[in-house]
């Protein structure tokens, strides 16, 4: 069994998003419904956890919410300040499909400060192992603008935190949300200290971003990997990726800390996507990306939660990358995994295409800079 940190708020439950169609803002033409990102996969997430008594078993810890000074690690003064005058009146839009309600800047704040937290207490070895569940998400905000949902980017600046402190100084980052990392990438661009790798549907969102040819500049060449994966990809696609392109990159960089961007949009059942993971291949995900911290950071291993949009699907995947984090066996069972009922698709030729180039293009830059 690992002790696990975990980071949860009820505020993070409290952030609005505001009516919507999808991800549309309504303006009267259409009939109002929830946000496409709202609260509830991640609030059924915690209450699974909770009914298994997992969540007692989980170390919580203490975090609250990021400074000024946290914040312009990465994001510009306008931008702050701007998010926190839409914040304390009636609230707007961070930029592009952001919208949020009066206070949000506040719980905002909150998900870089229980992000940052669950990544230092994992780089002092507080803990073993550590999985935050917050929200908003934080992997699209890029430097002066809010992108997909999130305002500011929670791992970004974790990682940058650890790294000013002294805590860690070669991280590697692991997003396997369905949409490609951008504002994390942005980050770390210039930078050989972290190494980010994204695997998304290819030109999904955004739309013009994670391509191959994205590697990195400067000091930081060869330091960002995106792994594009058509749209269709299924458990044989995403097991490839990680065997043939996330694990020899991990080889090869030989991070301290590896911090994984979390999304469960991949699934079978959400609908911001078009690949059909389930959970088992969530599970399985997991454990190679433990076995590999295992092997070259002593298990330093922070999970942060990103997108995922499926209510009934989110907690069963969550609860299974969550069991493997920690060793924890519950009862949950997952009535869509290994049946006929999902078409869970083998490995195809034109998916081993797309691995191939980002084996031979990116990951083969990558071994000449390490
Ligand atoms: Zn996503």
């Amino acid at each position: 069994m690992s002790k696990t940190g975990f980071v949860w708020h009820e505020r993070y439950m409290w952030h609005d998003t505001m009516s919507a169609a999808g991800t549309y803002r309504i303006k009267g033409d259409l009939q109002p419904g929830l946000h496409i990102e709202n609260a509830e996969t991640k609030r059924r997430f915690k209450n699974l956890l909770d009914a298994y008594d997992v969540t007692p078993q989980l170390q919580a810890l203490p975090f609250g919410e990021a400074s000024d000074s946290d914040l312009l690690q990465f994001h510009t003064p306008d931008y702050v300040q701007k998010i926190q005058a839409l914040s304390d009146a009636q609230g707007g839009d961070a930029g592009e499909f952001t919208s949020f309600g009066p206070g949000s800047a506040g719980i905002a704040r909150l998900a870089v400060g229980g992000t940052t937290a669950a990544i230092k207490a994992v780089a002092t070895g507080k803990v073993d192992n550590a999985y935050a569940l917050t929200r908003p998400p934080g992997h699209h905000a890029e430097r002066d603008i809010g992108r997909g949902f999130c305002i500011f980017n929670n791992m970004g600046l974790g990682v940058l935190s650890a790294i000013s402190e002294g805590l860690t100084d070669r991280v590697a980052i692991v997003d396997w949300d369905v949409h490609h990392g951008n504002g994390t990438q942005q980050v770390f661009y210039d930078r050989s200290d972290v190494l980010t790798i994204s695997i998304h549907q290819d030109m999904l969102y955004p739309v013009d971003m994670g391509t191959l040819a994205e590697n990195g500049a400067g000091k930081g060449e060869g330091f960002n990997l995106n792994i594009p994966l058509p749209p269709g990809s299924g458990g044989g696609a995403y097991l490839a990726a990680m065997q043939q392109v996330v694990l020899p990159a991990l080889e090869a960089y030989k991070p301290s800390l590896v911090v994984v961007g979390c999304g469960y949009d991949a699934s079978y059942f959400d609908l911001m996507s078009h690949m059909m993971l389930v959970s088992t291949h969530y599970r399985e995900m997991t454990r190679m990306i433990k076995q590999a911290a295992d092997q070259f950071c002593d298990g330093k291993l922070m999970m942060n939660h990103e997108g995922g949009y499926c209510d009934f699907y989110v907690p069963i995947c969550g609860m299974a990358v969550m069991e493997e984090l920690t060793g924890i066996q519950t009862a949950v069972r997952d009535p869509y995994a290994n049946t006929e009922h999902v078409p869970v698709q083998a490995l195809q030729p034109h998916q081993q295409d797309h691995i191939d180039r980002a084996r031979q293009g990116p990951l083969a830059h990558l071994k000449g800079r390490s």
